[in-house]
């Protein structure tokens, strides 16, 4: 852990997070029956775009962990994603690019991955804080095993995602109004370096 990039108690409570995540979805799979096992795809090509500094800054910690060489080795490959996406983006198309720190079809940075790499695949729902429900069906693969069941069990991410904003905002505190919107996908997280928060607009 870098204590520079993110305060020890932020750390630990989006540790925390995403381990509930992961038991969450783990548990949700066994009851599914669903299992990554034997998928011809890889959803680590999947286009992607995250939203906060606390998931940036918890990437950047396992990233500054790494040898030299290995981080160098991921940025460049980060700066690559980039220009391809771009060029796509530009063309309307929607990136389908391996994401920079998969190696092998592994995640390099397992522990740090995104909240999204741990909740992706499994049907799931949200209420959104106007009330709204939301349902999300799960990857290709998994709605084929439950295509026809007459209910299917989801993974509720609300109490997740609320947490998630609960962290941030508390690691941010009144800097939040001024900061910017964070939008952007993985590869451009690495790029850019760890978020500095002195940002004056
Ligand atoms: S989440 Fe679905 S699409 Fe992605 S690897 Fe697993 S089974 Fe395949
Ligand atoms: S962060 Fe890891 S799990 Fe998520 S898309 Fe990249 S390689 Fe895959």
């Amino acid at each position: 852990m870098n204590p520079e990039i993110l305060p020890a108690d932020i750390s630990n409570r989006i540790a925390a997070l995403y381990h509930e995540m992961q038991d969450a979805y783990d548990a949700l799979a066994h009851n599914l029956a669903f299992s990554c096992t034997g998928c011809p795809d890889n959803c680590c090509d999947s286009y992607f775009q995250h939203h906060t500094y606390t998931e940036w800054a918890y990437l950047w910690e396992g990233l500054s962990a790494l040898p030299r060489e290995k981080k160098e080795y991921f940025i460049a490959r980060a700066t690559d994603y980039e220009r391809e996406s771009e060029t796509m983006l530009a063309r309307e198309q929607r990136p389908q690019i391996m994401c920079p720190i998969n190696e092998g079809g592994l995640c390099a940075l397992y522990p740090h991955r995104m909240m999204i790499c741990r909740l992706h695949g499994v049907p799931a729902a949200m209420t959104r804080p106007d009330s709204k429900h939301l349902e999300f069906p799960g990857c290709f693969r998994c709605q084929e095993l439950v295509a026809g069941r007459k209910t299917i069990a989801r993974l509720d991410r609300t109490e997740m995602y609320q947490e998630l904003v609960r962290i941030e905002m508390d690691w941010l505190g009144p800097k939040r109004r001024i900061l910017p919107r964070v939008r952007m996908t993985l590869a451009e997280m690495i790029v850019k370096g760890p978020p500095g928060l002195n940002y004056r607009g």
